[in-house]
Order: C-alpha cells, then structure tokens, then sequence
C-alpha cells in the first residue's frame, strides 16, 4: 500500500491543523506554536501539531480537576458503559487508526493492527473493573466482635499526568487511560513528540464515546516543555510515565514537588536464556521475534541471548536465517515485516551502538548496515552480534533498536549470575522442555515478566513492571487498580 492508497479519511486528519483538547474543546497552544511530525519512512512532515508548554499544563490540570469533582462521584457502571462504547470506536476505526501509527510510527501495517486490537481488548478489561473497585471489612483486633464496623475504601487518586513513549504509540495510552478511567480518576495524557498523531485521533473518540468535558485532556509538545512542568505540577496528584531510565529519574524528583503518586516503566536489557534440550524449531523464531519484533523498540526485548554451548551453532545458524528472511520495508506495504526506527535520533543512537560494539570486539553475524535499496528513511538491517567475552557495551546498554547480542554458558548457576546481572531487571525468557528447570530459573531471576517458551505474551490481567532501574510499580492486572487509588480506612464505633 502507497502513501496515495491511505485512507482519504487519514488524509483529512492529517491535512486539518492538530491541537490541544483541553476541558472537552480544541485549542491551539497559548503560544500558538506548532512542531513537525515526520514519516520515519520517507523522512517526509505529515503534520504539523500544537506544541503545547506549561501555559497550556495549567489549563489542562485546571480542566482535569474541575472534571474530577464530578467524574470521581459518576456511577461505576455509566464509566464503564463509556469505555466499552470507546474500545467499540476502536474497533469500528482500527484500519484508519492502524493507518495513522503507521505512517507517524514506521512499524508494519499488521502490528499497528494487532496494536488497535489489544487496545480495544484492554479498555474492555478494565471497563470491566469499573463496577469491581473494592475495599475490605477488617474485624479490629483489640476489641471485642462487632464493637466496630472497620472497613477500607479505595478512592481515586484524583489528577492524574500519563506520559508516555513513542514505540506503541497507542497501546501506551491505553494502558494509562483505561484504569485511570475506569476508577474515576481524570488526565492530562503526554504523548511522545515523535508520534502524537493517535493520541489526537483517540482524543476524537473520547469525545465521541461521550466521556464528559476535562475527563481526559490532551498536551502535546516537547518532553521539557511538557512533561516537566506536568510532573511537577502542584495539582497533579500522580503522574505514570514510560520511557528511558534517566527521564524516569527526572520524573520522580520532578513528583517530589508534592510528593504525587508515581509509577515508572522504564528501560531494559532482557536476559533471554535456550537451554540444551530446547525445541530449536520454537526457540530460534521465538529468540528472533523476541528482539526485532517492532525494530527492537520494545521496553522488554530479548536483547541478550544466552544460548547454551552444545547448541550454540545451530542457533546462530537458524537466527541469522530468521534475520535475512525479514522483509524490511515501508509498513504501509502489506508485505512488510520491518519497517523503519522511528526518528533520525533513534537511527543514529542504534548506528552508535553498532560501532561501539565492533570496537569493543563483538563478531558482527549479520546486518549491521542500511539495507540497500533505501535512499530514504531510518531503516536498519537486523543485526546479530556474538560477544564471547560478555565484554562489550552492546551486552550491558538498552539499544532501543534491531541489535541482538549472543553469548554462550555452560553452568547454570553462573548463567543466573550472569543474566542477573544488569541494572535492569524487566523481562527474561526461558526456553526448555524441563519445566522442573524453567521453574528454578525462573524463581532465581530479577525480572518482572518471566516467559517460558513464548516471549512478549503481555495481557492485561498479568502486572507487568520491572525489577532495579526498570521501573517504579505495576501496570496492568489487579495491580494497576492499587496504583490509581488511595486507601482510605473507615472505622466506626458501634456502641
Ligand atoms: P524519553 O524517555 O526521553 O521520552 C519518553 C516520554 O517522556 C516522551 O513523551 C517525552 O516527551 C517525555 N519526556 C522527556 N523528557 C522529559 C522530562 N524531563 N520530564 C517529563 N517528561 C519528559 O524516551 P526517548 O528519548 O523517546 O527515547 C530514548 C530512550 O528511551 C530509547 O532509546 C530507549 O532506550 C528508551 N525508551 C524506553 C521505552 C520503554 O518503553 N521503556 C520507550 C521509549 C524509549
């Protein structure tokens, strides 16, 4: 598919002016200024969007918290009738919107489909917790049964400021909004300058499914100019945010202002682990998908492969096979299995690793240049290094980017050490037809996702967060729900 064959209704989002939604109307910046959206394809500007700073922040957190005063108090199931009505607007626009994270994002068609569809399924989920919310009966200890009513409540934790990335552009916003709906909170969502087009769009069907004015508000604009003053807001009562490890540290001084409520989903470098008697035909497509699935732009990539000695040729053999049997091209072609990073910064960021690693000795297998036929866009081959000595930069740095680094083990214990040891601590896989082993492993490592024969199986009833410097908290599951609510304990006295 050609930029000409995109949906006309694409063209006439993108030909419209973008702006800010703020207390359910659309404004321009308070400077009036805008900043270029870019095809990571064709390095051509597709957009020009409202660059918002903390003029526009002020608003948005005055809206969110008008709105709270009343969307804290809607009944449950009337917020959960909307955000079913919404994950149905998804749905119904899924081609369109694919078509938009597309051409902001790079990646295929066929992910930015599957990206629509696990957005739709995870409003539904959390739609569904809207009328759970909870709290306890807790017969008080030091006086006699049924002296006192005790019991908890859980309110929302009121304002709520969602940064969040550019490698699922949609996704990450749902996975902020739909709890933080679903309890009663209200937002101010950030989306990453790179790829604020959705963002826009999904503001559009907010409004559509009918969620009341200020309920959830939208900023775009620079990370500094943005996200700053929004996580250090002094009505903002808790700000989530995805992305790098040092913005994530940024963030959480930036809260201290008045000491908000913060969650963190931040970098890694995923200990992916084949152990000898592994099924080979699942592990070597299982490894290669675990690192080049969305170009590597995924918080959770299988980045550091350990393969054990016995079978260590065969799995090179069969990765590199997987790597050159990638079709990269431009994701509106239907055919395309790789499309490009996301952003000139992320091209030249990968490129710099690729370097280092070949200074620091690492054997380049396959890739590690521009594919030929691309005069335009960020496109990068995927790249397979074998780093003997675990010595180079490639086998301790998130990449952020199609570059995977093989070593090889023989002991366990040592290769537990050696996957444990990282400032990271997000996601690890396991491949094995010994579950007995899969289970020990598993238990031994520092990760806050754990896959066994399958990698990326992300669902929202499972948290998902990280160990170390990948994060602050869960997202996603029961967990999620604790992250957007205050515990409130009520005690009352019978007699
Ligand atoms: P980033 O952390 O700089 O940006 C993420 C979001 O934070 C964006 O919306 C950005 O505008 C905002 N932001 C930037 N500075 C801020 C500040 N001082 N205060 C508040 N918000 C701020 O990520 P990036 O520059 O887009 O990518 C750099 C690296 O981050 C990547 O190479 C990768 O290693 C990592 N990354 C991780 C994830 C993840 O899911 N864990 C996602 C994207 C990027």
């Amino acid at each position: 598919m050609a930029l000409n064959t995109v949906f006309p209704e694409v063209h006439n989002f993108l030909s419209k002016p973008t702006q800010l939604f703020i207390g359910g109307q659309w404004v321009d910046a308070v400077s009036k200024q805008t900043f270029e959206v870019e095809n990571p394809a064709t390095q051509q500007v597709i957009a020009h969007v409202a660059k918002g700073d903390a003029a526009d922040v002020d608003l948005a957190v005055d809206a969110a918290n008008k709105a709270f005063k009343t969307w804290r108090y809607e009944i449950p199931a009337t917020r959960a009738r909307l955000l079913f009505k919404l994950a149905d607007l998804v749905e119904k626009h899924t081609e369109e919107l694919a078509q938009i994270l597309t051409l902001d994002n790079g990646k295929p068609l066929l992910y930015s489909r599957h990206e629509c569809g696990a957005a739709a399924h995870i409003l539904r989920h959390f739609a569904g917790f809207a009328t759970k919310v909870e709290g306890r009966q807790v017969p008080v200890s030091g006086a006699p049964n049924g002296a006192f009513l005790n019991y908890t409540l859980r309110d929302p934790v009121g304002v709520c400021g969602l940064i969040v990335p550019w490698n699922f552009p949609l996704t990450m916003c749902i996975w902020k909004l739909a709890p933080a709906m679903a309890v009663g909170c209200t937002a101010i969502l950030k989306p990453a300058e790179q790829t604020p087009l959705i963002a826009v769009r999904l503001m559009q069907l907010f409004e559509e499914a009918g969620f009341p004015a200020g309920v959830v508000n939208l900023v775009t604009g620079m990370g500094i100019d943005v996200g700053q003053p929004l996580s250090a807001h002094m009505n903002v009562n808790k700000v989530a945010f995805t992305g790098s490890t040092m913005v994530g540290k940024a963030i959480a001084q930036q809260a201290t202002s008045n000491m908000k409520r913060v969650t963190l989903e931040l970098g890694g470098k995923s200990p992916n682990i084949i152990l000898p008697d592994a099924d080979l035909s699942k592990a070597i497509p299982g490894a290669a998908q675990a690192i080049f699935y969305n170009q590597g732009q995924v918080c959770t990539a299988g980045s550091r492969l350990y393969v054990h000695e016995k079978v260590l040729d065969e799995v090179l053999d069969g990765l590199c096979k997987q790597a050159q049997g990638m079709k990269i091209a431009n994701g509106l072609d239907e055919a395309s299995t790789m499309g490009p990073l996301v952003s000139e910064r992320q091209y030249d960021r990968v490129n710099r690793y690729i370097e280092q690693a070949l200074a620091d000795g690492a054997e380049l297998l396959t890739g590690g240049k521009r594919p030929e036929g691309f005069d335009k866009g960020y496109y990068l081959e995927p790249t397979i290094f074998l780093d003997r000595e675990e010595k180079a930069c490639i086998s301790k740095e998130e990449i952020f980017g199609p570059v995977l680094t093989v070593m090889s083990w023989s002991d366990t214990d040592e290769l537990v050490e050696r996957a444990n040891n990282s400032i990271y601590g997000l996601a690890a896989g396991i491949w094995t037809q010994d579950l007995s082993q899969a289970h020990r492993i598993a238990a031994q490592l520092e990760a806050g996702s754990v896959w066994v024969n399958c990698y990326n199986v992300v669902d929202p009833v499972s948290p998902f967060g990280g160990y170390k410097q990948s994060g602050w908290g869960r997202e996603m599951s029961h967990d999620v729900i604790e992250a957007y609510t205050e515990t409130k304990n009520v005690c009352v006295n019978l007699y």
